[in-house]
């Protein structure tokens, strides 16, 4: 027995001397522990994934639906966040409106396939004629993504919602027709965001990732009656394909990633909504990707290809929302 206790003892400080170490190793702020369950509601309840938005089918019966959106970015982001931005990123971007954008919307428009632009209105700006090779067809949406791909999650209120009324109101004087949908320029809230959004009457929301279905956002447990059409990094071009970033995937491998995606998307009868951006996949090597997923997808007759707005508006309807 003796021996035993003298062992335990041991152990135990032993162990001591592990979790000290430990701790001294990885010490992180971690407030979230001194919450009491109330309080930790509360703030997972600010902004919360409610009503599955799913349908039973899509329009014309369809199995799925397939929502392809584009976040035109080009150089806003190096813009916006450097007093000095480097001229090497922004050319990087440029590329988007110089050649990328042409090159997707030739493609959409060959397949006939409806998508959305989620575009920052200096995109515009700076690329005026993009509106018309958006526009041509008549089949896509735009949609707001920032006045200069802002961080609004690092925004104030009121610096928030001016930048998105600003951004609304110059993509309403250059296409003709006022935005329903908002895409957060980094896929993130800040604190207000959902309050602007829902003040300033947008159909829906394409930010967060609560699910891969369609659902109605709450805010503070309340229903807000705001769709959201969640996205993902999986579903993203932007992450993966930065050949100097740390987590680079080759195309052809992001490609089985998507074609897994929109699988088990129609296995399922749901919704697959992909977001790529013209100054990424806009590449020869990257487009012919897009290329072959919609070749695959379209192996596949009962698919309904809709923007992001036709989406929400009968899963709206459809919920009797
Ligand atoms: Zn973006």
């Amino acid at each position: 027995m003796a021996h035993k206790r003298v062992g335990v003892g041991v152990l135990v400080v032993l162990g001591l001397l592990v979790s000290t170490g430990r701790n001294a190793l990885t010490q992180v702020d971690q407030p979230g522990i001194y919450l009491d369950i109330d309080e930790i509601k509360a703030i997972a309840n600010r902004v919360r994934g409610g009503r599955n938005l799913q349908p039973d089918t899509w329009p014309g019966g369809a199995r799925v639906a397939v929502a392809i959106s584009f976040d035109v970015d080009n150089d806003t982001i190096s813009i916006a966040r450097s007093t000095s931005p480097s001229i090497g990123a922004m050319s990087q971007g440029e590329y988007g409106a110089r050649v990328g954008l042409r090159r997707v919307v030739d493609l959409l428009d060959r397949h006939r396939i409806p998508a959305s632009f989620f575009i920052p209105a200096v995109s515009l700006v700076l690329r005026p004629d993009m509106v018309e090779v958006i526009e041509a067809s008549g089949r896509h949406e735009f949609g707001v993504h920032g006045w200069i791909h802002e961080l609004n999650s690092a925004l104030d209120a009121e610096t928030e919602r001016e930048l998105v009324v600003r951004a609304m109101n110059y993509l309403e004087a250059v296409t003709g027709r006022r935005p329903v949908g908002y895409r957060a320029p980094s896929w993130n809230f800040s604190p207000n965001t959902l309050n602007i959004i829902k003040g300033l009457g947008f159909l829906y929301d394409s930010s967060l990732m609560a699910d891969d279905r369609p659902y109605e956002l709450m805010q503070n447990g309340d229903a807000t009656g705001l769709v959201e059409l969640p996205v993902e990094w999986i579903l993203d071009d932007a992450p993966l394909m930065n050949p100097r970033g740390d987590s680079y995937t080759s195309p052809r491998e992001l490609l089985q990633v998507y074609i897994d995606e929109f699988d088990k998307a129609y296995e399922e009868g749901t919704i697959f909504l992909l977001t790529t951006h013209p100054h990424i996949i806009g590449h020869r090597s990257r487009i012919v990707i897009l290329e072959e997923l919609i070749d695959h997808i379209k192996t596949k007759d009962d698919v309904w290809f809709a923007t992001h707005e036709q989406v929400a508006r009968y899963v709206k309807e459809q919920a009797g929302l």
